[in-house]
């Protein structure tokens, strides 16, 4: 089946055009800056030059009709009628407490989605107004939805709650939510095939690690507890998000500094993490230059951000009782030796050993990169959450279901 996977942000579009049949990606490209006059929209056919056309492009509506216009346009297109389109999966950020899988869209869905803005007053917006596009302009094709939330929305209360007055849970329901719920999921059936075991007889612990970073622990192919939270700035310490922290600096520097809500808000998300401590960069290929050139506060900043990794592996495993597989993914769980290196150092006792010279080597693809005599398997896999909304889709269409978990 052909499908359309959108993940629509507030001022981009990110697009792929998957045949599920042997899992190919035919085009995939984004839109950037939608609302401008100089609109950017960036296409990559399959084995063809990718082609940037610059233009107005005023809201999201528009910005799906230039794709599905570029998809079938005769020199950079890979299909010839839009009804080659068969479905269309949506990533939406935010499924609240509604949604434990992914769903086909219906207007109840909708009302839903727009129930749980409040929870994702930046993210759901956008992806409801692509829902609303893709439908408008591919009214034949079923629509479906997969939340970056809903891997993680049956975990145990006990790592759901936080500790405030129950009523504040029962009233906003502010919880523990967790996110990249799509790549935990698809890089744990990913290392139970690896591992050639049946998912329900795994506890992995799966650090989904790029510029938004996360941990899952997972349990059986359950998640069971996540260290991002109500939103996506809790747990670890990210490219420009803080991660965990007390929270009553917060409350002090705004005192402090004399900072509104949407100030702090934007000092933690954006201006904290490895960016706020190196004062370098916050992506990490350029933190890794710098700790090489002997930067003390990139070095720093490069060991908070293991050292907060090393520290939540360790509570993971007592949360699962055990450990049989640690999968690194993302763009610096995927590639980063030296980020691999430092959070598997020291870690004999808990059954952890990475093949060091392996892991130097860069492999590329689905690696185990432990050593022969690990206990526990040290596992790269590259994600691919485009797949796992693709393949879901399918699911949902062609089993005729309403719901995937
Ligand atoms: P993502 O958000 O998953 O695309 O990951 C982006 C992060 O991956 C950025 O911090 C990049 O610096 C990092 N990254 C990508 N390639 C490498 C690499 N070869 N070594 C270290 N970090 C990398």
């Amino acid at each position: 089946m052909k499908i359309l996977v959108l993940n629509c942000g507030s001022s981009s579009i990110k697009y792929q055009f998957v045949e599920t049949k042997d899992k190919t990606t035919l085009a995939k490209g984004q839109v950037e800056r939608i609302g401008m006059s100089s609109a950017i929209l960036t296409h990559q056919p399959i084995n063809k030059d990718k082609i940037k056309i610059v233009g107005e492009i005023l809201d999201h509506s528009i910005a799906i009709e230039y794709v599905i216009a570029v998809l079938l346009s005769p020199n950079h297109g890979v299909i010839k009628d839009k009804n080659e389109i068969e479905a269309v999966g949506h990533r939406v950020i935010h499924g609240g407490e509604t949604f434990s899988g992914s769903v086909l869209i219906t207007d109840a869905v909708m009302k839903a989605l727009k129930d749980n803005i409040e929870l994702a007053p930046l993210h759901n917006p956008p992806s409801i107004k692509g829902i609303e596009a893709a439908k408008a302009h591919l009214p034949n094709a079923p629509q479906c939805g997969v939340f970056d939330t809903s891997f993680h929305v049956k975990m145990p209360p006990r790592a759901y709650l936080y500790g405030i007055p129950l009523e504040l849970y029962k009233r906003y329901k502010i919880r523990r939510y967790g996110f990249h719920g799509t790549s935990h999921r698809f890089v744990s059936q990913r290392a139970s095939a690896m591992l050639n075991k049946p998912i329900e007889k795994l506890k992995i612990i799966t650090c989904h690690l790029g510029n938004g970073s996360s941990i899952a622990a997972v349990d059986g192919g359950r998640s069971i507890d996540t260290t991002m939270g109500f939103t996506p700035l809790e747990g670890l310490v990210m490219g420009t998000r803080c991660g965990d922290m007390d929270p009553s600096v917060i409350l002090y520097i705004m005192a402090k500094e004399g900072l509104t809500q949407a100030e702090a808000n934007t000092l933690l998300n954006k201006h904290s993490g490895m960016i706020g401590l190196s004062g370098v960069s916050s992506d990490m290929r350029e933190l890794e230059d710098a700790v090489m050139a002997g930067d003390k506060k990139a070095k720093d900043a490069f060991d908070v951000f293991c050292y907060r990794i090393k520290k939540y592996v360790g509570a993971y495993t007592a949360a699962l009782g055990g450990l049989d597989a640690i999968v690194f993914t993302g763009g610096i769980g995927e590639n980063s030796e030296m980020v691999r290196q430092a959070v598997c150092k020291d870690m004999g006792y808990l059954g952890i050993e990475l093949n060091e010279e392996l892991n130097q080597s860069r492999p590329g693809g689905e690696v185990d990169l432990s050593t022969s005599n690990s206990k526990v398997k040290v596992l790269k896999i590259p994600t691919n959450e485009e797949l796992v909304i693709a393949l879901d889709t399918e699911e949902i269409v062609e089993k005729g279901l309403s719901e995937v978990k």
